[in-house]
């Protein structure tokens, strides 16, 4: 196993202008690993409760997903109940419902504790640190967080950021974390806090990476139908962490390739609710798309203007 993700495994009430659904499998670990499972071999730490669907652990597993640190406890799943408004780009939480998240002490299987790539999905920063402490020297520590953790836990996050090399989050969190309007300055801030790369995602306007001095964007894909944007960024980081596991590289070239990698399995994933659209992609779909995502930021060299 090469890339480890602990992060929610939980059951999502969406509500979004194209429809709603209810109790649909989500959270930010199974969203990562299934996009990463396209690339490289995952490894998923995270509880739920007696209530969360065998199919979709038989789906983790039929795709190579090791679940061999994932503990079912008596209790409730993690639920997350999320509204969006008609330009889709922001997710206002209606509800969250930590349950047997509240009492879990993740416990790293011995094979886990040697992942060279590791990825502290959106959880309880305190959980995040937990499994830090349980793995041996990996290479390259990634992690993600959002407003309620940014609110509710500010000093396991500080803790969280000066052991990690990466940070993604969306532009509303790079500023809340950084208390910075200005998205170059959020991301200055933020790397001043401990990750030397910073990736923000900003929906339908793309993703922006800062990797030391160097900036690289990637548009999102113009799709005509967005359904859902649940999961986008979770995908995003699974297709990027997936990609530079694969490659085994920390080069800008490779984390450049890695966003838009990042971009393609975001841009599907939003297609339709829940898992569905991410679970049935192929390679071939996935290099189309990335082809598409070429030409749309090809152009020629300008011809001298003056002289
Ligand atoms: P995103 O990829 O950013 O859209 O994340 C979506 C997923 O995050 C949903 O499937 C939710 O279950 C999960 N989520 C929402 N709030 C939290 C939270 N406070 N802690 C952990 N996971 C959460």
């Amino acid at each position: 196993m090469s890339l480890l993700v602990v992060g929610s495994v939980a059951l999502d009430s969406v509500r979004s202008p194209f429809g709603d659904v209810t109790d649909v499998v989500g959270g930010s670990a199974t969203y990562f690993s299934t996009s990463a499972s396209y690339f490289t071999d995952v490894a998923l730490v995270a509880v739920i409760g007696e209530d969360f669907p065998q199919s979709a652990l038989d789906d983790l597993t039929g795709r190579g997903v090791d679940l061999s640190g994932m503990m079912r406890q008596a209790g409730r799943t993690f639920r997350w109940k999320g509204e969006y408004g008609f330009d889709l780009n922001e997710a206002k939480t209606l509800d969250t419902q930590l349950n047997v998240f509240e009492a879990f002490n993740p416990e790293l299987p011995a094979s886990h504790r040697q992942a060279e790539f590791v990825f502290l999905g959106n959880i309880d920063p305190t959980l995040q640190l937990r499994v830090l402490d349980q793995v041996d020297s990996p290479r390259f520590v990634a992690a993600d967080t959002m407003n309620f953790w940014i609110q509710g836990k500010p000093e396991a996050l500080r803790q969280v950021l000066a052991r990690i090399d990466m940070l993604f989050v969306n532009d509303a969190e790079a500023r809340a974390l950084s208390g910075e309007s200005n998205i170059v300055k959020a991301a200055a801030a933020i790397r001043a806090m401990g990750p030397k790369r910073v990736a923000i995602k900003r929906g339908e306007y793309g993703a922006l990476l800062f990797d030391g001095e160097e900036v690289f964007f990637a548009p999102a894909y113009p799709l005509e139908e967005v359904f859902d944007p649940t999961g986008a960024g979770d995908s995003f980081a699974g297709g990027f962490m997936g990609w530079v596991s694969r490659q085994g590289e920390l080069d800008n070239a490779t984390l450049c390739q890695a966003t838009v990698v990042g971009s393609v399995m975001a841009s599907y994933c939003v297609e339709r609710f829940s898992l569905e659209r991410v679970r049935e992609l192929t390679p071939d779909l996935i290099a189309r798309r990335f082809e598409q995502f070429q030409r749309l930021m090809r152009f020629s060299p300008l011809e001298p203007l003056a002289g």
